[in-house]
């Protein structure tokens, strides 16, 4: 049996959620992952202010000096990526790339994306660009439903259950885990091979 396209953009949905978790903003927290065409993640990235850059609470409470300091999680994902990024696809939570990363995304030869959302009241002159520069260039938009729950990719597509609800206690190896943490070692099963994603183990 083989997981339907739904099923795969709804998974690494759920995987650049997780990732926006790290973010420190305290408005908007960004994820994103890239993956190839044989769906194995090439990087990911949330948003936040460049290394080094010290992302005080001051700082992140302003708006403006924020906007003009910090790196947006696709950004991030594609600066990130050890290897060419020609026709790989790009996932983003909680909504579709500004046109400043859908510049980066362009250039750097990303032929899908996919995101839950083009709206949004504060970026929809960003987001309207963004989509009119994606149509032009030939790469692939997909708004697709969404809701985060992280459980939803542990559950058979055509027999779903509740059974691994967020909030609910596993036990794993002798050890009791809330699901966020069970959902965050299967990342890590999937994500085996990449060093980075060892930075998300608890
Ligand atoms: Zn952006």
């Amino acid at each position: 049996m083989s997981r339907s396209k739904a099923w795969w953009d709804t998974f690494f949905l759920d995987m650049a959620s997780h990732i926006s978790n790290a973010s420190l903003d305290p408005s908007t927290k960004c994820g994103a992952v890239i993956v190839d065409d044989q769906k194995r993640i090439v990087s990911m990235g949330y948003n936040g202010f460049p290394k080094g850059v010290e992302d005080s609470p001051e700082r992140l409470a302003n708006r403006p000096i924020k906007y003009s300091m910090i790196v947006h999680a696709e950004t991030n994902s594609l600066l990130f990526a050890q290897r060419p990024l020609t026709g790989c696809i790009l996932y983003t939570v909680p909504f579709m790339t500004c046109s400043r990363c859908a510049a980066l995304a362009i250039q750097c030869g990303i032929k899908r994306c996919v995101a839950p959302t083009d709206k949004h009241e504060r970026w929809q002159a960003e987001f309207d660009l963004a989509k009119q520069m994606y149509q032009e260039a030939g790469v692939a938009l997909d708004i697709v439903e969404y809701a985060h729950d992280l459980a939803r990719y542990t559950r058979n597509e055509t027999a779903p259950s509740n059974d691994e609800g967020v909030g609910k206690n596993h036990s794993v190896g002798g050890r009791i885990l809330q699901s966020s943490h069970v959902c965050a070692l299967r990342l890590l099963e999937v994500c085996k091979g990449i060093g980075r994603c060892l930075s998300l183990r608890r």
